[in-house]
Parts: structure tokens; sequence; C-alpha cells
């Protein structure tokens, strides 16, 4: 037997395997986050699975680990390099720039969702295939606009029934402020640099900060003590970082401050964030974003700030199941078709489409008819009303219907208008 790649998941539908991923839970997932992303006013944008391998490099960075070694990448039938996207921003800036949105709105707000494929090593909450929901802010410098996407974010959260969920917090400031930091880093890890893991000894040359990112624990160790970049901030950093924070405290948002937050791109300035839940092992950041005010420009595209932040659907799934939320409710199918005489199968049929025709969940037996088998599967089913179809009401142009909650079982007289109706008129009273 074939089976599925590592670190990919099959989504099953409830009962049929798994308890996290499944199908409803996704779907209803999806309800809240269409009605938050509405509210808000953003739309949502769909770009290609894969891209071109340069839009990612240049894009993301080239010295970043997604970069350099978690792309599914692969040379096509006309010697193309291509990508499976391993994020969404850099797609949707493309998108952005191909397709002129500067010149038709002066701030778009894209929303964006699907998988994204990155070669991590797979364990609970990282996987090779997962997926994404995020949105993109772009046009608007001010720092209402960051306030905006993590309010939207925390706003799905909340609306999951989510509680545990802690907003972290930072600045990675300008260019210029940057710039001052990655030296004062150079000059504190100077004497440490030999004892660093070899990708962070690489770092130190290339981009020190990424240090402050890394993954091994040794690593995170040496880093204890770390100057904040506060320091080196200049003035618009500042400003722009306590207007965020004191936003969001008129919000009434809480955050906790963490001046060691870099992210692992390239591409952030002045704000970035995290949403953490700590009750789902070590992969336990949910929710990473921030502000990217130079890469619509060194994408090709006008000088627009811009904002976005993403969460994985998987690990927010895991959160939820931590906290013990129950996001599904089934529908309750309106009738269970019950057939009492074999030769009325084409008008249970006939009902049974017009039922569903006309909007009702309306099922029948899959298997025996045998009445009391098909009483039980209505049962199982957890139907509101069974409709007998044959019997002496039925041959004398009523209806039995039985309550399956209170056993009640009753006769319906058929109206003028027919089956159909006289059920929908049934069920409005009920
Ligand atoms: P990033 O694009 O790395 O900032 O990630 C944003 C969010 O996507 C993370 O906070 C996770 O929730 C999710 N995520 C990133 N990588 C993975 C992965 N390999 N498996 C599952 N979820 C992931």
């Amino acid at each position: 037997m074939i089976t599925k790649i590592k670190g990919t998941n099959d989504i099953l539908p409830a009962g049929l395997g798994g308890d996290i991923f499944i199908a409803e839970k996704w779907a209803a997932l999806k309800k809240i986050i269409d009605d938050v992303v509405d509210n808000f006013n953003y739309q949502f944008i769909d770009t290609p699975i894969f891209e071109a391998t340069e839009l990612f490099v240049k894009g993301i960075g080239d010295v970043t680990d997604i970069v350099q070694k978690e792309m599914f990448s692969f040379t096509d039938r006309g010697d193309r390099e291509l990508t499976l996207r391993p994020e969404g921003t850099a797609s949707i800036v493309r998108a952005y720039i191909e397709n002129s949105i500067a010149k038709k709105s002066n701030i778009a707000r894209l929303a964006y969702q699907g998988p994204m494929f990155r070669a991590e090593k797979p364990q609970k909450g990282r996987y090779r295939q997962f997926h994404q929901f995020g949105v993109e802010c772009m046009g608007g410098a001010e720092p209402n606009f960051d306030v905006e996407v993590i309010s939207l974010f925390w706003t799905i959260l909340q609306a999951t029934g989510l509680k545990k969920m802690k907003l972290h917090i930072n600045t990675v400031g300008t260019e210029a402020s940057r710039e001052i930091y990655r030296q004062q880093l150079r000059e504190f890890f100077q004497d440490k640099k030999d004892k660093l893991c070899s990708d962070c000894q690489n770092r130190y040359d290339s981009n020190v900060m990424r240090i402050l990112d890394c993954k091994n624990p040794h690593c995170n160790e040496l880093a204890e003590g770390v100057p904040p970049i506060y320091d080196s901030l200049d003035e618009e950093s500042t400003l722009h970082y306590a207007e965020v924070k004191s936003q969001l405290n008129n919000l009434g948002i809480s955050f906790i401050e963490d001046p060691t937050l870099v992210r692992g791109l390239d591409y952030y300035s002045k704000t970035s964030f995290e949403i953490i839940h700590d009750q789902i092992g070590a992969q336990a950041t949910i929710v990473g974003g921030g502000r990217y005010d130079s890469l619509i420009k060194q994408s090709g595209g006008g000088d627009v700030p811009a904002v976005g932040a993403a969460f994985g659907v998987e690990r927010l799934l895991l959160s939820i199941d931590a906290e013990g939320i129950d996001l599904v409710t089934l529908k309750q199918p309106d009738f269970f078709l019950v057939l009492l005489d074999k030769d009325k199968e084409s008008e249970m049929s006939k009902l049974l489409f017009d039922l569903r025709n006309r909007g009702f969940f309306a099922l029948s037996s899959d298997g025996s008819r045998q009445v009391g088998k098909q009483l039980k599967a209505a049962d199982k089913s957890k139907s509101k009303f069974v409709v007998f179809i044959g019997g002496d009401e039925w041959n004398e142009g009523s209806l039995a219907i039985k309550n399956l909650k209170s056993g009640e079982q009753q006769r319906l007289e058929i109206s003028p208008e027919g089956l159909v109706d006289s059920l929908a008129q049934f069920l409005n009273r009920s």
C-alpha cells in the first residue's frame, strides 16, 4: 500500500477517523474566519500554489531557514525553477504589483488561505503541508493598521472561544535602527561566536539578528542577557511602537513585550508580533506577523508600506482542542423517510429529492427495508421527524409523522399545495 507522505495529514469527515483534523472543525473555523474577514472589510485573494523559486528567495530572504533548508523546489519540464509556496506574503505582494492593485485601492485589505509547504522535521504542530489563513493590509504606514491586523486575529481567536492565548509584541525598527542594533549584537556575540551552532556562526556575518530566532536551545542560552533593541531605535521607530502599544491598551488587548521577537523572515520592519498558546507543545506559536515597509518596493512595486500576519490552521485547531472547546454543532436532519410499502420506493425517492431540492436536510435508510431496521437508522441519525411512506395514512391521502425526541406520532393532512409544502409548514409550526 502506498501511504501518505510524512508530515502531511488527511482531513477526514467526523466519525471516519482522526480527532482534531476533521473536516467539520475545519468548516466551522472557516465560517468564523469568513465572518470576521467581512466585518473587518477584508477581501479574499487566491494565488497559485507554485511560483518561481526566485520569488521566495528574494522575498523571504536567502539567509532564512525557509529558503536555505525548507523549500520544496523542483525544475519543471520547461527547465523552470519552481517552488511550492512556503508562505503567502511573497505571492500576494507579487499579485499586488502584477495586477496594479495600488492604482485601484489606496488601502488594499487582502485575506488568503490554503496549503503551504515546508520541508521541516515533522512533529506535533509542525507539518510539511500545513494550512494558513492570513491577511495583508497594504498602503498604510500608520500604527492603526498594525493594530487593525492584530485585532483581526485577536477577534478570530476570541470567536473560537479560545482564552489562553497570549499576544507577544516587539519592534525590529527601521532599517537604520536595525543597522545600529546589528553592530551591538555582533559585539555581544563576538566572544561567544565559536560556541554558536554552525548556522548561527554564518548568521553572525550574514544576518546577526537571526541568532535570536535560532531553534537550538544552546544558542538560546548564549543569547541570554542580549541587549534589547530599544536603545538602538530611532525616533520614528520608537514613536510607532509606543503608538501601537497605546492603541492595543485602548482596545483592551493585553500583550507581553518580547525584545527577542525578531521572527524568521527577512522582510519585517517596525512591529513584529506572535500569538502563543502554551498548551500545544513545542510548536506553540499560533499566529505570526508584522510590518514590512520595504518588501513591495524591493519586489519591483511602489513605495508601499504594509503589515500582515498568518496563523496555522492546524495549530489553531490543536489549541482549540487543548482548551476542550467543541467547535462543531452537527446539523440535525429534518426528516427521515421510512418506507412501509415496498411498492412506494419511487414515491419515496421523489419526496426525498423534492425535500432536498427545497433546502431540507432529508435522509432515508441506506440498507435494509425492514421497518425496525429503518427506525433504528432514523434514531441513529438524530433526525427531528420520521415520515412514513406507505401504510394507512398514506393510502388515505395524509401522512404519519413521528417526533423522534418525544416518540409522539401524529397524522398530518396534506394541503392542496402538496406534500413538500405540508411538511414545510409542519416543520415551521413544530
Ligand atoms: P510563519 O509564516 O513562519 O510566520 O508562520 C505563521 C504561522 O504558520 C505559525 O505561527 C504557525 O501557526 C504556522 N506554521 C508555520 N510553519 C508551520 C508548519 N511547518 N506546520 C504547521 N504550521 C506551521
